[in-house]
């Protein structure tokens, strides 16, 4: 490795959203050097595509610098590709069109063009496929020609926005493969990667170097480096002891800070709430209570077992902890008496022992019990709420902390909202 190629220095990015300005990314300085692969990991929201989107020189950042081989990055910058989630192929054109259109704005002559887009596509294992319309083509052979699209100007800078997401685990991993083999063994001329992905596993599989993101405003919370070496074995302590290192990390001091800012364990009525079911919650717990947790689960181990997504796994896990159903630590979940007891009780007390923690947990949840309580008629409409969150949280936060503490206070029967009218009142009001 030598001198950086990417240096970015005190980005902060900003939208306006009304008269608000919310701040996606808070002084992100980073820098690439050749020959290794840096993951980005952090939940959704937390400004990575933004963060891509000012590297590409897509969008000029509020502040702050980003300079690509000695110059500041711009839209007409050479040498830097990027790979979608979404493939974005043109349906109308073939395979070996969509993948010449990568080199169209070189101003690359047409024979040269058909040359070195058919070695990509020979490159990316897409032979014989030429002619094919992306309609004829399975997800991972779109996502192929993505690659074959971003490859083929002979990019220095690979930056690939959740490039496997959207694909089955199988192609995925093939892909994955696929596209570490031309890395590793030097078949493409690129000198450094940038991988965005909220993929643990992923993330250790592809990188040198993990960073972690933390949200509201987006910024580097961790960097860990990877120092295994290639092929990585899945199934290795080492590797496993890492992805388990990771999850620590993102599960205790990064997950509380992003739900709950400002104080350390209290939470105030502004905090962010993860928006899990009610019935995903009582599933968790039931599970936890079962064999063969007996109470205690190791959280990756958890979300591999569970298979619905390591973000969902995680919000369900922070619910559990901040409704106090649960406690976490260092890559544990352990049911509590209070999680124990909701397990053992029947319909009518589990709604009982739920308000209670509602009440008691959640300031969002108990200020709108009081003030529900206090109006006359005891109901008020939702704009009301949403109003006065809005003061101090990004619009997006509060209508899913509201949605939260709706479900979780609909379950509980602790008031009802009505979605057409959009008004709270109280489901019981001579309680
Ligand atoms: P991620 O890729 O980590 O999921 P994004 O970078 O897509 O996150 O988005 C981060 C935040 O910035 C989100 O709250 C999103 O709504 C907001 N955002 C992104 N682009 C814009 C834009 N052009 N205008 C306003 N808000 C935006
Ligand atoms: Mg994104």
């Amino acid at each position: 490795m030598s001198a950086a190629l990417l240096e970015l220095s005190h980005i902060t990015q900003s939208f306006s959203k009304g008269e608000r300005e919310l701040k996606v990314l808070d002084n992100v300085s980073l820098s690439l050097a050749e020959g290794e692969v840096v993951g980005l990991l952090g939940k959704s929201g937390s400004g990575k595509s933004t963060l891509l989107r000012i590297i590409a020189g897509l969008i000029k950042p509020s502040s702050g610098s980003a300079v690509f081989n000695g110059s500041a990055v711009s839209q007409e910058s050479l040498g830097i590709s990027m790979v979608f989630q979404s493939f974005a192929l043109f349906p109308w054109l073939t395979v070996l069109q969509n993948v010449e259109l990568g080199l169209e704005a070189l101003g690359v002559p047409d024979k040269e063009m058909r040359k070195r887009a058919l070695e990509a596509i020979d490159l990316i294992g897409l032979d014989g496929y030429e002619s094919a319309y992306p309609r004829e083509l399975s997800g991972g052979m779109k996502q192929r020609v993505g690659f074959a699209r971003a490859l083929v100007v002979n990019p220095e800078l690979l930056l690939m926005d959740e490039p496997f997401s959207a694909l089955d685990v199988l192609t995925a991993e093939t892909l994955k493969t696929d596209f570490l083999d031309l890395w590793i063994e030097k078949k493409i001329p690129l000198k450094s990667v940038l991988l965005v992905t909220h993929n643990i596993e992923e993330a250790v599989l592809m990188s040198d170097r993990i960073l972690i993101f933390a949200a509201n405003p987006g910024r580097i919370a961790a960097e860990i480096k990877i120092d295994l070496s290639h092929p990585r074995d899945r199934q290795s302590s080492a590797f496993t002891a890492m992805v388990e290192h990771i999850y620590t990390i993102m599960t205790s001091g990064m997950q509380r800070k992003d739900f709950s800012a400002a104080r350390s364990a209290e939470l105030t009525m502004h905090d962010k709430l993860p928006r899990v079911s009610p019935n995903q919650l009582a599933g968790l717990m039931e599970e936890l209570a079962g064999s063969p947790y007996n109470g205690r689960a190791d959280i990756p181990a958890l979300d591999a077992a569970l298979g619905i997504g390591t973000e969902d796994v995680l919000h369900l896990v922070e619910a559990l902890r901040i409704l106090k159903f649960a406690e976490v630590a260092e890559g544990d979940i352990h049911l509590s008496t209070h999680g124990q007891a909701f397990v053992d009780a029947d319909t009518q007390k589990r709604k009982q022992i739920f308000a209670e923690h509602l009440l008691y947990n959640i300031p969002l949840a108990a200020y709108v019990y009081r003030v529900l309580q206090s109006r006359p008629g005891n109901h008020a409409p939702r704009v009301r709420f949403v109003t006065q969150l809005e003061d101090k949280m990004a619009e997006e936060d509060a209508t899913e902390a509201l949605a939260a503490v709706t479900s979780w206070g609909r379950y509980a029967e602790l008031f009802a909202y009505d979605d057409n009218t959009e008004n709270y009142s109280l489901e019981n009001p001579s309680a």
